[in-house]
């Protein structure tokens, strides 16, 4: 009997995600799928991200053996809600939203005993949204956060590995809140930097002179702009807190700059774009500084996991795991 993963929203996201499962093309396994609207699911199908296209979310999760909750976050609670009564006993549910607190609380406040929630997060994306968008390859060599609840056993927490790897994204593990934090600094203060940007010269009665002139500086530094509102507004009514404390620090940081370039002194300008420039620099040929990568973890097979056939006693380092993932990048773009 096939095995069935379930997809519950296939936009930019999730639609991407059903086409690498689809390209893995894994023995006796079926992608369901549903979206809010039905000619979102047919698109899905006709684009071979899917195998089965259903008509509510209940559907799609029976007999499920893994749910990926890819709708947006504002969404995520009524479809815990909806889905709770059809879950299988023992299905491993995960998530692709962009913050997880408010994801992880709601997981606990409406999934039943017996299924087993793994927050996830993978750190790739567009400015753009819709099934259109999507593309097999999104997540490759990007990180996948991971952010097991208490209630997950292992195998849960390794099956979501093991779709993060198949999907070709690198796993990390974090804490809800930890997560939170970090993507306030280096995916939301982004956004709003970059749409603060854009506005500041849209909103200029220069406006046509200046739109004139923008090149490919303006042009990198305002993409997020372009990336939906509701996405944002789903980001900040989820992660207001965080968000705000890296707004301050930047506008702490841009007061310095405006101190340095007031001060008119030369080497004091030169300093402050000097030491920018090394530190990312050093950054994109190297990568981020090591860190602690926390508890080990094996580097497993997926269609394992899934078809059953082995689950415990192959514990190696998440370490190995993340350098294999790089390695295989490397090797790709040789
Ligand atoms: P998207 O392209 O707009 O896709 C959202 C999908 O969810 C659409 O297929 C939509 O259906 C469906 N949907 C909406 N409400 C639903 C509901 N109540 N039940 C079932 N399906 C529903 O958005 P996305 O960019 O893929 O984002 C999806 C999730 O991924 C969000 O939680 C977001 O935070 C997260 N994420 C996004 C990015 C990014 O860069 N975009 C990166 C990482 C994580 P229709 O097509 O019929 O409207």
């Amino acid at each position: 009997m096939p095995r069935r993963i379930a997809i519950v929203g296939l936009g930019l996201i999730g639609g991407s995600l059903g086409l690498a499962l689809k390209r893995a093309n894994l023995p006796d396994l079926e992608v369901a799928g549903v979206a809010r609207s039905r000619g979102t699911v047919q698109k899905a199908r006709r684009l071979q991200a899917i195998d089965i296209d259903c008509a509510d979310a209940a559907e799609a999760v029976s007999g499920a053996q893994l749910i990926v909750v890819a709708s947006p976050i504002m969404t995520i609670r009524g479809v815990f809600a909806e889905i709770a009564p059809a879950l299988a006993e023992g299905a491993v549910i995960t998530d692709v939203a962009s913050t997880k607190r408010d994801v992880a609380r709601w997981a606990q406040e409406f999934l039943p005993m017996g299924v087993h929630y793994v927050g996830g997060h993978p750190m790739a994306g567009k400015e753009t949204q819709g099934i259109d968008e999507a593309e097999a390859s999104l997540f490759e060599g990007k990180p996948w956060v991971i952010s097991p609840s208490v209630t997950a056993d292992e195998a849960s927490v390794q099956t979501i590995v093991g779709l993060a790897q198949l999907a070709g994204a690198r796993p990390v593990f974090m804490d809800a809140e930890e997560h939170d934090s970090y993507v306030a600094a280096i995916s939301h203060l982004p956004l709003v930097v970059s749409s603060a940007l854009f506005s500041t010269a849209f909103g200029s009665a220069a406006w046509p002179e200046l739109a004139a002139l923008a090149s490919s500086g303006f042009r990198d530094t305002t993409r997020l702009a372009s990336g939906s509102p509701e996405m944002a507004h789903d980001i900040i009514a989820t992660n207001r807190a965080n968000l705000l404390h890296w707004l301050d620090r930047f506008q702490d940081e841009l007061m310095r700059f405006r101190d340095v370039i007031g001060s008119a002194e030369g080497e004091r300008v030169i300093e402050a774009f000097a030491r920018g420039q090394l530190e990312r620099d050093n950054y994109m040929t190297n990568g981020p500084p090591q860190r602690d990568v926390g508890e080990p973890m094996e580097r497993i097979s997926f269609a394992d996991m899934l078809l059953g056939s082995k689950i415990a006693g192959m514990m190696r380092k998440q370490e190995e795991a993340i350098r294999a993932a790089e390695a295989r990048v490397d090797e790709k773009k040789r």
